[in-house]
């Protein structure tokens, strides 16, 4: 099949690699010259382990290219696949102003018959709209049909997830525009679940606020494990050994971030709101993971009496280990609070400095070795579970750190070696070490 897929951020690349890997024939279309010319190398902008393996040999191969030209890309494609970012608006609403704007450049630009599947997370009922909009905007010989294909990869392992993921959703109206999409779906070998286009919409957005419910849930367990000297990792484990809760995401921390679960959340409590059901428990889970993320800030500061003038060292910005993104992450709001109440931060990441320095105020410090980050401070917080940060010997904070105040946000140490290593360690539903 030739397919162009329109947007090249996390989940359209992968998704046009993807493609091409399983021989369908893929143009990728983003707006950005700089991404386009880079992408067009065989470099990936985003950092995904495997994905420029995969970008490199299917260029060579001739099934996978590169264009800021939408219009030549859509016309040599049989299907369009829309992969545009679908950000948060002020209120919590899905912003569709890039989903809009593929739209207009559709009408526009293609001369027959096509399919459009929509990848982007939408509200339910946008695809309707979508394929209302193209088709009073297209002459009357040309017709689209909307596929909703929703993605469920993970940033930090997208490419295992391409190829293996648990399920492909389509929800389509047309049995034909169905089937075409299954057929090209195919060699994936993943299991195809097929269905209304609007059930399609909402297995997406109910997946994710299913999935920041249960990580809220586990979080909620720490908070009271710490108060009545219970462990939650142990507690995590013997309730994941119940099939009926599974083992996945329960995992305890200084909550959810990234560019889905917030923006996924708010959307799905605003789709509520719009046909006036008061979705309250995703409304706690959104309302009980903002205080989570300050939570340990809120500890250092009640340990420390204040954080002016303290010197800080951050291990982590991405809002979860493998992946450069920060959306979101915890990290920021931490960072931002850290700085507005004069504390001098040092930060290190081993791949999301770049976009740290475009998010973060410019007091912060960033350094190129987490050792540099820990050097000469007072408190150190760990904010992702990076492996190299759960390799580092733990003398190294006794050693160089100017007190050894350690605030784990992830857990990335075991309690029984920190017990005697002489840090003050405070991680989530787990003893505090003093
Ligand atoms: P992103 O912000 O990383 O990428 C979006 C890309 O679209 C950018 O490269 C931008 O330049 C490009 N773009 C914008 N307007 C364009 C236009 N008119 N023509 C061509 N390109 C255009 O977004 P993302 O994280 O890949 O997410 C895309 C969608 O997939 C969102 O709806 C998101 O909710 C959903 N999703 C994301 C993930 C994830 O892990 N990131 C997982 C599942 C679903």
């Amino acid at each position: 099949m030739n397919i162009s897929v329109v947007g090249t951020g996390y989940v359209g690349l992968v998704t046009g690699v993807g493609l091409s890997e399983i021989n369908h024939n893929v143009t990728c279309v983003d707006t950005n010259p700089q991404k386009v010319d880079l992408m067009s190398k065989g470099r990936s902008p985003i950092y995904e382990p495997g994905l420029e393996e995969l970008m490199e040999k299917n260029i060579k191969l001739g099934r996978l290219r590169f264009t800021t030209e939408h219009k030549g890309a859509f016309n040599n494609s049989d299907v369009i696949y829309i992969a545009v970012g679908t950000p948060d608006n002020e209120d919590g609403t899905a912003n569709l102003t890039y989903i809009n704007q593929v739209i207009d450049v559709i009408a526009n630009s293609i001369t027959e018959d096509k399919i459009i599947v929509t990848k982007s997370t939408v509200p339910v009922g946008t695809n309707h709209l979508i394929m209302k909009k193209l088709n009073e905007k297209l002459p009357n010989h040309i017709k689209v049909e909307v596929v909703s294909n929703p993605e469920f990869l993970r940033e930090g392992s997208a490419i295992e997830d391409i190829f293996h993921g648990d399920r492909i959703v389509i929800g389509a109206d047309n049995q034909l525009a169905s089937e075409i999409i299954r057929e090209i779906n195919k060699p994936y070998n993943i299991p195809i679940f097929e269905t209304d286009i609007r059930s399609a919409e909402m297995i997406k957005y109910a997946s994710n606020a299913f999935l920041a419910t249960k990580i809220s849930f586990i979080n909620e367990i720490a908070n009271i494990c710490e108060k009545v000297e219970a462990n939650v990792e142990e507690v995590a484990l013997g309730m994941g050994m119940d099939s009926r809760v599974g083992n996945q995401f329960l995992r305890a921390g200084i909550g959810y971030g990234g560019s889905c679960f917030p923006k996924d959340t708010k959307a799905l409590k605003k789709i509520a709101e719009n046909v006036d059901y008061d979705f309250k428990l995703l409304s706690s889970v959104i309302e009980f993971n903002n205080r989570q993320q300050r939570k340990l800030l809120d500890q250092a500061i009640n340990d420390f009496g204040t954080l002016k003038g303290k010197t800080v060292g951050i291990l982590g910005v991405a809002f979860k280990p493998n992946t450069d993104d920060i959306r979101e992450a915890s990290s920021l709001v931490i960072i931002r609070d850290l700085i507005k109440m004069g504390a001098k931060v040092k930060v290190y990441d081993p791949v999301a400095i770049d976009n740290a320095k475009k998010e973060l105020p410019i007091e912060v410090e960033y350094k190129n070795t987490a050792l540099d980050a820990i050097n000469n401070t007072d408190l150190v917080f760990i904010l992702t579970e990076w492996d190299e940060f759960k390799s580092i010997p733990l003398e190294c904070f006794t050693d160089s750190m100017l007190t050894p105040n350690v605030y784990d946000g992830r857990n990335c140490f075991d309690l029984e070696n920190v017990k005697n290593s002489g840090i003050n360690y405070c991680s989530i539903g787990r003893k505090y070490i003093k």
